[in-house]
């Protein structure tokens, strides 16, 4: 093999290497095709080598290709943050944009904004941000403080700030041993204590994935629950960020995911599918209201990047939402998102290793169990989430490998989440690979017996 000095995720593995990319299928040295079932990490919404966004970077890489924010402004930033600030779910808040080069960046953005909002009113003990242990806000030191992702987490628990967490709402196993609605959302309840615990006083936000992802595998939170945790907010005057980065534009069959319980944030993280993944931009959504103070205080957000709205990243986000409009991609992902949830649910019956199957729009997680009555998670040493990701991409179907949601990181899941340009057909190529996929690997765990329990 030829020696490789670009550092990879997993230093030994023999990666393919990705020539080009067709719509929702990539190519690698082979020509061998790969069906994107996950979008990458949910992010390539609108697949490979779309014209009309090589139209728009070719353009703009010969307008111009830089300018320092502290000096300069310029048309497609400006352009991008009128056009986020009119996403119709939000419009009534009036949102201003802050734009950073990843959804990690966007996350700490708005603790930090979070954090000085309350600076700017006389009150700096309000510090802490509240988050849920089933969670991935990202990989920052400051991201991963606010994220209970058990493998990111361990190597660095030492360095991180201590935040308090809440469980997260996961039904399919209860952190309560209750079920909905007679559970009358315990999970969301648990905010209210938490800040009594710590006082209100210490606390500047509570932080959230509307759905949960790679820390659960598309956890999606029963009715009311939002509605409940902004009443908290309101009561104890927190502030509310809803992490999109992973949910945003398009993903689950609504522009923002928050309008499936019609609950505004006051600031919003976006990232991955802004730019589709054909350039790195993120943003953090920040409401008038929490301007407001920032504006007649020191006047300057604490924060920012060399890269910050950086005019191609920019003109690409523009033309990525524009196809997205053009295209009804958002309706798209509901609809075609309710086809695909209803095929893994159809195809589950006849796997006992398929414990749940859950989703909202085009973003759906797959759980795994070693015992279907039980729930119990395979042992560690299977390695069936790995496996199950491996053989999937063998046979031409890439898939998102994630933490089934327990807490302490035990159990297997993954999340598929293909473009939202995906057709019907290709959502049945898609399934008949996985079918094959699990079909393989149970087949392969009832031969080792690690399967005994359902057998
Ligand atoms: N928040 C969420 C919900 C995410 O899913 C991710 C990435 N998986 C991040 C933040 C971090 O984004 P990035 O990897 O772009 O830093």
């Amino acid at each position: 093999m030829k020696r490789s000095f670009l550092i990879k995720p997993m230093l030994d593995d023999d990666y393919p290497t990705a020539k080009y990319g067709k719509g929702i299928y990539i190519y690698d040295e082979n020509d061998k095709q790969y069906l994107d079932g996950s979008s990458g990490a949910v992010t390539a919404g609108i697949g490979h080598a779309v014209p009309e966004i090589i139209e728009a970077m070719h353009a703009q890489a010969q307008k111009i290709s830089f300018v320092y924010r502290s000096q300069f402004t310029t048309e497609e930033a400006e352009r991008l943050a009128e056009k986020l600030s009119h996403i119709e779910f939000i419009k009534d808040g009036e949102y201003c944009s802050f734009f950073v080069n990843s959804g990690s960046e966007a996350t700490e953005t708005a603790m930090k904004i979070a954090i000085q909002y309350w600076q700017e009113q006389g009150k700096p003990t309000r510090i802490k941000v509240i988050s849920r242990w089933t969670s991935y806000h990202g990989i920052t030191m400051g991201a991963l403080s606010l994220s209970g992702h058990s493998e990111r987490r361990k190597r660095f628990v030492s360095l991180l700030d201590d935040l308090p967490t809440i469980h997260a709402p996961y039904c399919y196993r209860c952190p309560f041993a209750e079920s909905f609605p007679g559970c009358q959302l315990k999970c969301a309840s648990e905010l209210e204590g938490a800040i009594q615990r710590l006082g209100a006083d210490q606390i500047a936000a509570f932080i959230a994935e509307p759905i949960i992802g790679a820390a659960g595998a598309v956890i999606v939170p029963p009715e009311g629950y939002y509605e409940r945790i902004k009443e908290i907010c309101e009561r104890y005057e927190i502030l509310f960020i809803a992490d999109e980065v992973m949910t945003g534009i398009g993903r689950t069959g609504k522009m923002l995911a928050m309008e499936h319980w019609d609950v505004k944030p006051d600031i919003i993280a976006l990232g991955k599918g802004m730019s589709a993944g054909y350039t790195p931009i993120a943003a953090t959504l920040v409401s008038e209201e929490v301007m407001k103070p920032i504006r007649q205080g020191s006047k300057v957000i604490m924060s920012g990047h060399t890269y910050s709205a950086n005019p191609q990243s920019a003109a690409v986000a523009l033309a990525v939402l524009d196809y997205i409009e053009r295209h009804h991609l958002v309706e798209e992902a509901a609809e075609n998102g309710a086809y695909l949830l209803n095929e893994l649910q159809k195809l589950a019956k006849n796997y006992p290793i398929i414990g749940d199957v859950r989703g909202k729009g085009l973003m759906a997680g797959v759980e795994f169990v070693s015992n279907f009555f039980s729930k119990y998670p395979f042992s560690k040493n299977v390695n069936l989430t790995n496996r199950i990701v491996a053989t999937a991409r063998d046979k031409g179907l890439l898939i998102y490998p994630a933490s089934a949601g327990i807490e302490g990181g035990d159990g297997d899941a993954v999340i598929i989440s293909p473009p939202l340009t995906i057709k019907k057909h290709e959502i049945d190529q898609l399934i008949h690979i996985f079918r094959d996929t699990i079909e393989e690997v149970q087949g392969g765990l009832m031969m080792d017996d690690e399967l005994g329990s359902i057998s």
